[in-house]
């Protein structure tokens, strides 16, 4: 599907410069917002993503400044370059969406009383993202929230706090065995504070042990799709399901005006970035803590073609 930039801002902010003769070596954090619209629909969409660039400029002996090197990429964020932005009106693509959402293989496990909208709420609050992002790197933690430590992978970590707000309970046990986080004592004034790899457990702050955990607690993993990433739900990318091999989590948080579902994440922090937007090489997997219902008709009762819930009746509105 073609969409169109309406508008693109961006937001530039250099956090060290390195001088080495006529050479200086900048590092900056590039905040990128959209406005796009799918052809098609009326509604216009948005969403932001940060990157991180390092620059080379070389002083010529003319006085003359030329860029030598500009190295960023942002194609496991949002699939394509930031030289796209450059002019407005842009036209760039994104897969289809589908207006009906359904199936997948078995299991019907959600996880019960899931509040997906405070989930949804709280990653697109803590996401990152603000116009005033004042540090450089692939993350900026003073837009994160200041009650919980950050790491440098910070992905497993936000989509495990954005659970915790949707009323998912922490599960006591050791670092191995539990789901849960090191809460912050001293909040360091402004944004989280760097807590390293031990501001939570295993499967708060790895994307594969969060994987583990929840398949382990009962909730059915599925090969993600355009149809079967609900808000509020998290969305991963895994190179393995049976060893530690690297990936990537985030969570979905809505749709665009295609029925295309959108990712909110930390490391690099995005929001609203439609899924097929993202170019990560590993197979996509979700969990449905919560389903938006597909009711059909089975026999003498409703079942779900989506998470295989079976009622008698079906909930109004539904
Ligand atoms: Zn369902």
């Amino acid at each position: 599907m073609k969409c169109v930039f309406l508008s693109a801002a961006t937001s530039f902010y250099v956090n060290k410069i390195d001088y080495s003769g006529c050479l200086a070596t900048v590092s900056a954090y590039e905040w990128n917002e959209i406005q796009y619209r799918c052809q098609g629909y009326d509604e216009t969409d948005r969403m932001g993503f940060g990157s991180h660039h390092l620059l080379v400029f070389e002083k010529g002996d003319n006085g003359i400044i030329l860029i030598l090197q500009d190295s960023f990429d942002e194609r496991t964020s949002v699939g394509f370059h930031s030289s796209d932005l450059e002019c407005q009106e842009h036209v760039f693509l994104i897969a289809d969406g589908v207006a009906d959402r359904m199936i997948l293989s078995g299991g019907n496990t959600t996880y019960s009383g899931y509040n997906a909208s405070a989930a949804v709420a709280y990653a697109n609050t803590w996401c990152g993202v603000s116009a005033a992002n004042t540090n450089s790197g692939t993350i900026h933690p003073e837009n994160y929230n200041p009650d919980y430590y950050y790491a440098l992978n910070d992905c497993a970590n936000f989509v495990s706090q954005c659970l915790y707000a949707g009323g998912v309970s922490l599960i006591p046990g050791n670092y191995y065995s539990g789901w849960y986080y090191t809460p912050v004592t001293a909040p360091g004034g402004t944004g989280a504070v760097y807590g390293g790899d031990n501001s939570g457990s295993f499967s708060w702050m790895n994307v594969f042990h969060f994987m583990n955990l929840w398949t382990a607690q009962g909730i059915f993993l599925r090969n993600g799709n355009v149809m079967n990433l609900f808000p509020g739900n998290p969305v991963f990318w895994v190179n393995s399901i049976t060893e530690d091999a690297g990936g990537h989590l985030m969570i979905c948080t809505g749709y665009n005006a295609a029925n295309t579902p959108v990712l909110n994440a930390h490391n690099g922090d995005m929001k609203q970035v439609p899924v097929t937007a993202i170019d990560h090489p590993a197979p996509l997997y979700t969990f449905i803590f919560k389903c938006n219902h597909n009711w059909v008709v089975e026999g003498n009762h409703f079942r779900c073609n989506v998470c295989g819930s079976v009622q008698n009746t079906i909930p109004s509105p539904y």
